[in-house]
């Protein structure tokens, strides 16, 4: 038997600012599938940022309520699809298979965009009622891909190496055009060794990363926390984290949940297409300085870092392609994962857990793509001879020593290595070969820090530099 319910209504620009409206409805007992599909007034074409009309994002939960931080989560596609299904064994993607309880369950609108002063809309639910049912669906709901099938992807104990990846990626779970699969070889074939995928606010991509786990790259679960006033990125949680992170006390709750979880939180392209809201909140980690190709957005990105720095706030720059599209879909955008590439140092097996502690200890640098320029800057505190510091590492020197340095590049000579602390420009080097290693000194002053940038022309010199690779800082003082 099928069961309809049509839900009818009116959303208004007033609506808009709490962002989130909620459509309450009925399972009967005996459902066996629901299928939903919406649709509204003047929906917007093409990128919302820029076209006019309104956009109704959509996603559900399920008797397990709604409420914030801790609702049973069934699934979200934003504004990627106008319909969707969910049933025990499968659901559409971006929604999360499993038992179709009887009993109350939401849907949730995301209005991120409502210009008219009325905007009609329309929800026709449909469910298979399996009437010779005796009982209701029972079991728990299934989180995709958990417990995460652990790997070690190469490295020895006690040897330190540095690994390429990318943090920042989308698929069909959300508004990629791509499968799991194709993303997952594709950064295979580009020479990964970790690799992030982190759909907007959903984990239903989860179960396709566990299958394809036992093979390079590392894959690492993700969700990336799409709020209305600002984007991060989580990674290595074990579960679904809520992104309804209306305001900044919200947003705190998030961060501090992430991090209890055992997760890191970054905060993604926060100057530009979607600009960060938040910045009374100081508690998470890192800051994606470098989002897609470099281009006028990342510059107030990576100024945005710099003045946490400045503050002494120890934050770890990371990149991450936001990649949408791999080959056989059609490009959209002009990158793909990898693009630009973020480089980890691990000590030992590269595991999910080494690759985030060693983000966490900001031994990081990106660069502008797999095969793009290297750099690892090192110290010698002690002035023994053994660089021993990495990029990441706090030094311990005393207040007015002179600290040497060293710095390898690899990539295309003629580039200008620039050296940065809180007081401005430092040194730079600007290499005649395309294997370099140099040294330098550096005198000890209060709390301070070195990082480093690699800079030239990409194509036409009126366009302005562009960064090829940056480190994170090596640092000293009290951090
Ligand atoms: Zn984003
Ligand atoms: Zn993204």
């Amino acid at each position: 038997m099928r069961h309809k319910i049509r839900l009818d209504g009116v959303v208004t620009p007033e609506d808009a600012r709490k962002e989130y409206y909620y459509l309450p409805f009925v399972v009967p007992a005996g459902a066996r599938r629901i299928e939903v599909n919406y649709h509204y007034e003047n929906q917007v074409e093409g990128a919302q940022e820029v076209s006019a009309g309104n956009n109704i994002d959509i996603g559900v939960f399920d008797v397990r309520g709604a409420d914030f931080l801790t609702g049973g989560f069934r699934g979200w596609s934003g504004g990627a699809r106008s319909e969707f299904y969910i049933a025990p064994d499968a659901a559409t993607p971006g929604y999360l298979r499993g038992p179709v309880q009887a009993g109350d369950w939401t849907l949730i609108f995301g209005l991120s965009k409502i210009e008219d002063a009325s905007v009609r809309y329309r929800v026709n639910i449909a469910m298979e009622i399996d009437t010779a049912a005796d009982g209701e669906a029972v079991g728990d709901v299934p989180v995709p891909g958990m417990p995460f099938p652990q790997r070690i992807a190469g490295g020895e104990t006690g040897v330190g190496k540095w690994y390429r990846g990318d943090l920042h990626a989308h698929s069909e779970h959300s508004d990629g055009q791509n499968t799991v699969e194709e993303i997952v070889e594709y950064t295979r074939r580009i020479g990964l060794d970790y690799f992030a995928l982190t759909d907007h606010n959903t984990i239903s991509h989860w179960d396709e990363l566990a299958r394809l786990n036992d093979r390079a790259p590392l894959l690492i679960p993700g969700e990336e926390i799409t709020m209305y006033g600002g984007h991060a990125n989580v990674w290595g949680l074990d579960n679904w984290i809520d992104f309804r992170g209306s305001d900044s006390d919200r947003v705190r709750q998030l961060v501090e949940q992430a991090n209890a979880r055992g997760s890191m939180f970054s905060i993604n392209h926060p100057d530009s297409p979607i600009p960060w809201k938040h910045d009374s909140v100081r508690s998470y980690q890192a800051v994606e300085v470098w989002n897609a190709p470099w281009r006028w957005f990342n510059e107030p990105a990576l100024l945005r870092w710099e003045d946490h720095l400045k503050r002494g706030e120890r934050m770890i720059a990371v990149g991450g392609s936001d990649s949408h599209c791999v080959p056989p879909a059609v490009m959209s955008q002009p990158n793909g994962p990898g693009e630009p590439c973020t480089w980890v140092y691990v000590e030992g097996p590269l595991t999910q857990r080494s690759v985030l502690d060693a983000i966490e200890r900001g031994r990081v640098f990106i660069s502008e793509a797999p095969n793009g320029p290297f750099i690892e800057m090192r110290a010698d505190a002690d002035g023994d001879g053994v660089f021993e510091a990495l990029q990441g590492d706090r030094i311990d020197a005393a207040e007015g020593a002179l600290v040497r340095f060293h710095v390898n590049y690899r990539g295309p000579d003629g580039k200008h290595l620039r050296f940065f602390s809180k007081r401005g420009l430092v040194k730079e080097i600007t290499p005649d070969v395309e294997e370099y290693d140099g040294e330098f000194e550096v005198r000890i002053e209060g709390d301070d820090y070195l990082r480093c940038e690699a800079r030239g022309y990409r194509g036409r010199p009126d366009r302005g530099e562009v960064v090829h690779a940056m480190t994170n800082p090596i640092y000293w003082g009290t951090w």
